[in-house]
């Protein structure tokens, strides 16, 4: 019998297994490991759940990403664009000024310089406060609307410290049409030079000795005087810790006799699903881009992935794909698409903005993820108090995106499983 069971099997899980060592063990639902940074291969193009690339500010956990990963990796350089008008402006939307029309950009520009700060309360303030009123309106809060499906004032800052706000220089640089960059942390990324993203989890899966119990959904947990039993119709298995990496709802729905107030704060948490259609084309790409974003309420999808441009590996010889990204709340009407009819209307979308012939497409893939996006309303930070309080008391540790609800890339998940480990390890007198 393992001591501590972890409950998911993404990058958190899988890291946590990792720095907990044998004593730990898996339990995952799926057939496979690796949950948001799983990949998936059709005729020959090879794609990821949403467009994933390898970057930290956190160099402890890049060296341990890049260790890992050792020889598996191609280095490449961010080269991604804002779609506007019909033409491309360079990303961040604020370092491509000078493609825009004189009259944006003007406004642009003067609006940062001259831009009179309100009582900051909420993600809209804070867009308005930062950028100004011509970037906001024309770019920010257009496409943040469309990414997160909820407006900009309904959202809280926590998360902003993701979007770097930019020097005056730069954007004085950017309208004059001089080469700035914007997200310095992420000019340069990793990507597996095969396998896609999903080489990560797979790598960190090699590296714990099998213990990982697959198609093991910890449906039901019960309490018991050393530990608890983790359930499900097939078995059940007994631990003296249980460490949830899987989503806080499946967490709170598994539990008996959860305080109503703690329900009603957990389904209170707001969260997008992501939908991503695969376009495989017939022909090499035209453009030099990695990715490209879309503001447009009319265009179904917010952003493109040309997932072609991270190696030869990922598209049969003289192709190229895109994986387009829509976010929806899960079980509304984008959600509820036939694949068929979410094929069609991107492939639409991208004829009518030029991006391709209907000719040239080869093939389709659609997947779809439930648990995408924790989204910052501003009940968000209430709601979630009250759940991990209550997590807290029952000894229940929180470890990943959605089992802690934030907006966390796999480094971030990487670290809080080293830091949630080591606390683990020297609780039970082994650290
Ligand atoms: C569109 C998109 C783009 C992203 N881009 C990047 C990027 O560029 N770079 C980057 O580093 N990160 C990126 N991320 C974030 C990255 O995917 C996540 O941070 C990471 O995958 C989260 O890992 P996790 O283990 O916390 O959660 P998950 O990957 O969600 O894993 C949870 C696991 O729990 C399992 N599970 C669920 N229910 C149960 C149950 N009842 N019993 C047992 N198991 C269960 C699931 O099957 C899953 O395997 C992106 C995410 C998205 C959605």
């Amino acid at each position: 019998m393992k001591e501590i069971g972890i409950l998911g099997g993404g990058v958190a899980g899988l890291s946590l297994a990792h720095f907990l060592g044998e004593h730990s063990e898996i339990l995952e639902k799926s057939s496979h490991a690796g949950g948001l940074c799983r990949s998936f291969e059709k005729d020959g193009f090879t794609f990821d759940l949403g467009g994933h690339i390898l970057f930290s500010k956190d160099q402890e956990i890049l060296n341990f990403e890049l260790s890992l990963l050792e020889g598996k990796l191609n280095k490449l350089r961010r080269a991604s664009a804002c779609w506007f008008k019909n033409r491309f402006v360079k990303y961040p939307f604020e370092n491509g000024l000078a493609s825009l029309d004189k009259e944006d950009a003007y406004n642009c520009l003067l609006n940062f310089i001259q831009n009179p700060q309100r009582p900051q309360h909420n993600f809209e303030d804070w867009i308005y406060n930062t950028f100004g009123k011509g970037l906001a309106e024309l770019y920010l809060l257009p496409y943040n609307k469309k990414v997160w499906k909820t407006e900009p004032s309904a959202m809280d800052m926590q998360w902003v410290e993701r979007i770097p706000k930019p020097p005056v220089e730069d954007i004085i640089k950017s309208a004059m049409g001089l080469e700035t960059e914007g997200y310095i942390h992420q000019l340069h990324f990793y990507y597996p030079k095969s396998g896609g993203f999903q080489t990560l989890p797979t790598s960190l899966e090699e590296n714990i000795d099998g213990r990982i119990n697959k198609n093991f959904a910890a449906d039901r947990l019960v309490r018991t005087d050393t530990g608890w039993i983790v359930a499900n119709k097939d078995g059940e298995k007994r631990y003296e810790k249980i460490i949830c990496a899987m989503p806080i709802f499946e967490l709170i729905k598994s539990l008996g006799d959860v305080p109503p107030e703690v329900e009603r704060a957990c389904w209170g948490l707001v969260y997008n699903s992501l939908s991503v259609v695969l376009i495989g084309l017939n022909r090499p790409r035209k453009h030099d881009l990695v990715s490209c974003f879309f503001p447009q309420s009319d265009i179904i999808f917010h952003r493109v992935v040309f997932q072609d441009y991270f190696g030869k590996n990922y598209a049969p010889e003289g192709c190229s794909s895109m994986l387009c990204e829509i976010t929806s709340r899960h079980g509304d009407e984008l959600w509820s698409m036939s694949e068929d009819k979410l094929c069609e209307r991107v492939i639409d979308d991208l004829c009518r903005q030029g991006f391709i012939d209907k000719s040239e497409v080869v093939t389709t893939a659609v997947q779809r993820t439930k648990y995408a996006y924790p989204v910052y309303d501003l009940r968000r930070e209430k709601n979630l108090q009250i759940v991990k309080e209550y997590c807290k008391e029952l000894g229940i540790e929180l470890c990943g995106r959605f089992a802690e609800f934030q907006y966390d890339n796999s480094d971030q998940v990487i670290r809080s499983a080293k830091t949630v480990s080591a606390r683990v390890l020297q609780e039970a007198g082994a650290g």
